[in-house]
Order: structure tokens, then C-alpha cells, then sequence
């Protein structure tokens, strides 16, 4: 044993048992050179080192980086939205096209390693970035185009969905995407895709031509109506599980750059009457409003709000009516509905996550708001001594729900929206008491969920995570086993292979 590899291993034996996982890589990485053995993860959790000349073959097939700690980028690459994930790979590959994925993947499968693969770095559980294993960062894929004639846009998988509004939108053209614009369209549109026009247009997934896929295998696959039909089913609400995404097509349909969007917002003594309003008319809305509820307690302070965030596409002049049984509920507070250009609402919301602090976060589906629910809502939102709490209804129905459960793997068709609670604290703030606060609220509303969201999936027991693909387990089962074997993508809401 030489001396390096002598202090690897008495750093692991030493300090392994005081440090969690990610300082004990970090600091055992910053003894390696580039060029040196690289000790790592496998996806099953063993220790594995990776000899010095197959991380050179490694970096030397690629067109774009191989990051190691220390490296230049390799901060920025790791760290996801979520500040409060702190997690250190051995080895970071920057794509610049799907030949490096292909490479990547090769690599990681041949080791065995744990793999996680990052577009926006918005994983709600930290699921996109991993200790010891190797992170596949697209930031460096990013390119979206689109056609007028055939109405269709292309997107690298390591794109944002800025890049894809700005560039459909440009030719009078959208498709759904998220609602923040730094989302990125992999991790989104894998797993669902709700957004402003969702209930027109229907899920990001629902507007996939096809994709462009490198799997466990190493092959890349373009998987569409026409070739590899059962794995085009299968990645249309399956998340990551089937291998990383290299491109995008999808569907845009006509759409004025101007739309009628804001918030309007009454004083949370309201709560409950516009709970019960809401419970109605998010059924009764057309397709061409998409309005979210929420109850909001902003920055702690004890004066909350309730209301909704609205966005009406259909015609400018049919806007006021539209949301006049929302106005009827009571003087607004807030009313900053107005016309504004599609892209820039997409923006609106860029700098309100939480990127310094922590955030916490519970979701489900619910099919309907029982007045039980409005209650339990009500009853357990504190205002005051919480910094942010947020309670919201992503809105859904339209051409979302009139579409089969078993059409894709996207099972969740008859939701009107996804309900989630959301706390955020300042940095160095002891997450453990706000974390305990959303535990015990959300067990009072859980009840009324029906699933959840696969984006949002963290570390639920196994068979939860089953449970919420609902219909289509069985076949995401069968393509578990037929295209991901080892289950190689495995840091997603996983389906576990029984082959
Ligand atoms: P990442 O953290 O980069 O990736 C998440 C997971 O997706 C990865 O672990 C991986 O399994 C998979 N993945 C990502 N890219 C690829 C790829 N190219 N190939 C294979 N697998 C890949 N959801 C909505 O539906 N509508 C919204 O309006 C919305 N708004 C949000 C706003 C914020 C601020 C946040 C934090 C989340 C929001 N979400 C929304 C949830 C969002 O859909 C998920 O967090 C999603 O996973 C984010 O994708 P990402 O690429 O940014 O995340």
C-alpha cells in the first residue's frame, strides 16, 4: 500500500465512524490527484477504488470534464438547489452530448458505482447528487430549438425550461413546462410536468413526441409511438429509472405571448370560506385557467393570506368573468392580475426558493377538498414563529385528467391538484423543530391525499413507492427488469428490479 492509499484508508478507518459519509469522501478525495486511484461507492453501498488508469481512459474518452474534488466546477456541480443536501461524488462527468453519457454510464456500470444524474438541480430530496458515487451534471448539455412548421421543439436533456419558453414562445409556440424557470425539463418532464397551460395542453409528459435515451447498457435509444414503444410508455412517468435522457421532442401548440396572470389574495380569516369556494370551482374552471390556492404566512409574519395565483390564457376580454366568482369571495387585499408576457411570468417566481436556508416539504394528490380537510388545513396552519410556511394547490384537471391512468406511466389522472406543505428557515436555523412542525401537519391531511407526486418521492418505504405508480407498477416492474437489470438508475423514486 502505498502512502496515499495507506492515509485513504486511515482517514475511512479513523474518522469513517465520526463524520457523516460526505466529509469522510471529501476528505479522502482531496488526497487523490486526478491521476491517482479514486476510492468510491457502489450503488449497493460497498467501497470500491477505481484503479488510477481506468479514471484516466475515463477522462480521456470524454469530449466535456471529468471532475474530481478540488477541480475547478466541481462545487457548483455537486450542490443542488436545496442547500441543506451536502453531498460529495468521487467523480463528477460534465457531458457535452449523449457520446460522453454513453462513456459515463459505461464507466459507472463496469464499477458497479452509485450514480445519480443532475439537469436542474431541483430534486426536492437531494436524489440528484450523491456521496462516493458519480454524478452525471448536464449543465453543460443545454440547448433548446424550435420549429414553426411542425410544431416542434427539441431540447438537450440538461436544459432549463426557460430555454424551452423562450425559444417556443418566440414563434407564438408553448408547451406545459413548470412553473419556476430554472426547473430542469429532465427531472420535470420524466416524472409529470404541471404547469400555467397544463390544463389545456396537458402534462410536460403528455407532450413528449419522443426521447432520445442512453440506458444502463450504454445504448442510446430513441424511444417514440413508432421504436421502442414500451420504453416510450415507461419513461413518460417513471423518472430517472430507465437511464438518462439525452433529448427531448416535444408537441407546441399556438398561444399569445400576452396572458392575463397574478394573484389575488384575501386576509387568511377567509381561509376556510375560500377553502370550500376553492374545493368547487377549481372542478368548474375552463381549461384555459390555471389557478392555484394557497395559504401563505410570508417571512413569519402573523397577518397570513389565502387566495390564488391565477393564470387565465384564453381570450383577454372573457378574463373578468372568468374570475369574477374568485373577486365575489371578499375584498382582495391583493389583486396584481394583469396582462403579462408569458415568458416573463414564467420568470416571475426565479428568485423565491429557497437558495440560502433550508426547506422542508410534504406532498400528495387530492381528488377533492372535503370540508374535513378545509379544517384540518385551517386548524393546523401556524402563522406566527414560522419563517415562510407555505400551503398550496398546484392546480391540474382539464386535459391533464382526460387522459387514461394507464396511457402513460403517469398514473395520477384524477387529481385536482397537488397539495403541498412547504417550510422554510434561515441558514443555520436547527431544522429539527420545523421539520417535526410539517411531519405533524401533514399527518392531519395525508388522509386526503391519493398519491403523490413522483418528483417529489424521498425515502418512503419500498413499497410506497410501488404502491404510488397505482396501475402501472407491474409493467414499470417488467421494464425494470428487461432495460435496467442492476438497477444502475437507482437515485429516483426507484423501481427496484426483481430479475
Ligand atoms: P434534478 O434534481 O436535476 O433531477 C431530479 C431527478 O430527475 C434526478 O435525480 C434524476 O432521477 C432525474 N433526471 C433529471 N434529468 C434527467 C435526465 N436528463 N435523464 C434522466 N433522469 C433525469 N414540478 C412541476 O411539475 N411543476 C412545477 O411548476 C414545479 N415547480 C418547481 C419549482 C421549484 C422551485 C422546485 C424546487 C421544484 C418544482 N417542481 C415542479 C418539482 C420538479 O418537477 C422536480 O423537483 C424535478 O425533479 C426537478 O427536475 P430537475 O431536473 O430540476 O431536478
Amino acid at each position: 500500500m502505498n502512502r496515499r492509499n495507506f492515509l485513504r484508508s486511515s482517514i475511512a478507518a479513523g474518522i469513517g465512524a465520526a463524520l457523516p459519509a460526505s466529509q469522510v469522501y471529501a476528505a479522502m478525495q482531496a488526497l487523490t490527484t486526478p491521476y491517482s486511484d479514486i476510492a468510491g461507492v457502489t450503488g449497493a453501498g460497498a467501497e470500491v477504488v477505481m484503479s488510477q488508469a481506468a479514471v484516466q481512459e475515463l477522462s480521456d474518452s470524454l469530449r466535456g470534464n471529468l471532475l474530481l474534488p478540488g477541480n475547478a466546477g466541481y462545487e457548483k456541480a455537486r450542490l443542488l438547489l436545496n442547500k441543506s443536501f451536502d453531498k460529495h461524488p468521487a467523480l463528477v462527468v460534465q457531458p457535452t452530448g449523449a457520446a460522453d453519457i454513453q462513456q459515463a454510464v459505461n464507466f459507472a456500470r463496469e464499477n458497479e458505482l452509485l450514480l445519480a444524474v443532475k439537469c436542474g438541480g431541483h430534486s426536492h430530496s437531494g436524489k440528484s447528487s450523491c456521496d462516493g458515487g458519480m454524478q452525471i451534471d448536464l449543465s453543460t448539455f443545454r440547448h433548446a430549438r424550435a420549429d414553426r412548421t411542425s410544431r416542434t421543439a427539441w431540447v438537450a436533456g440538461g436544459s432549463l425550461l426557460g430555454e424551452l419558453d423562450r425559444e417556443s414562445m418566440a414563434l407564438g409556440l408553448v408547451t406545459t413546462a413548470g412553473t419556476v424557470s430554472h426547473t430542469g425539463v429532465g427531472g420535470l418532464t420524466l416524472g409529470g410536468g404541471f404547469g400555467r397551460v397544463g390544463r389545456r395542453f396537458g402534462l410536460a409528459l403528455d407532450n413528449v413526441k419522443s426521447v432520445d435515451i442512453v440506458t444502463a447498457d450504454g445504448q442510446l435509444r430513441r424511444v417514440s409511438a413508432e421504436e421502442n414503444e414500451d420504453l416510450y410508455w415507461g419513461v413518460r412517468g417513471g423518472g430517472g429509472n430507465f437511464g438518462v435522457a439525452t433529448s427531448f421532442e416535444f408537441a407546441l401548440h399556438p398561444m399569445q405571448r400576452q396572458v392575463i396572470a397574478g394573484d389575488i389574495l384575501f386576509p387568511l380569516s377567509l381561509a376556510r370560506e375560500f377553502l370550500h369556494f376553492y374545493g368547487e370551482f377549481c372542478h368548474t374552471a375552463p381549461d384555459e385557467l390555471y389557478c392555484d390556492a394557497m395559504l401563505v404566512s410570508p417571512d413569519g409574519s402573523p397577518d397570513g393570506l389565502c387566495g390564488v395565483h391565477v393564470c387565465y390564457s384564453g381570450p383577454a376580454d372573457k378574463a373578468d368573468s372568468v374570475l369574477a366568482p374568485i373577486r365575489k369571495l371578499g375584498k382582495p387585499l391583493v389583486d396584481s392580475v394583469a396582462a403579462i408576457d408569458y415568458v416573463e411570468l414564467q420568470r416571475l417566481w426565479d428568485n423565491t426558493d429557497p437558495r440560502v436556508g433550508g426547506e422542508y416539504f410534504k406532498a400528495g394528490f387530492v381528488n377533492e377538498i372535503p370540508g374535513s380537510l378545509a379544517d384540518n388545513i385551517v386548524d393546523g396552519f401556524e402563522t406566527d414563529a414560522r419563517n415562510g410556511l407555505t400551503l398550496y394547490f398546484q392546480h391540474s384537471g382539464g386535459a391533464i385528467g382526460r387522459i387514461a391512468p394507464e396511457a402513460t406511466a403517469f398514473p395520477h389522472r384524477r387529481s385536482i391538484g397537488g397539495m403541498f406543505i412547504a417550510l422554510t428557515w434561515p441558514e443555520n436555523a436547527d431544522p429539527a423543530e420545523h421539520i417535526d412542525y410539517v411531519r405533524s401537519y401533514w399527518k392531519t391531511l395525508e388522509t386526503s391525499t391519493d398519491g403523490y407526486y413522483t418528483n417529489d418521492t424521498g425515502d418512503e418505504p419500498q413499497a410506497m413507492i410501488n404502491a404510488n405508480y397505482q396501475v402501472n407498477f407491474e409493467r414499470l416492474l417488467q421494464l425494470k427488469n428487461k432495460y435496467d437489470p442492476t438497477n444502475l438508475f437507482r437515485l429516483n423514486a426507484n423501481i427496484k428490479p426483481t430479475a
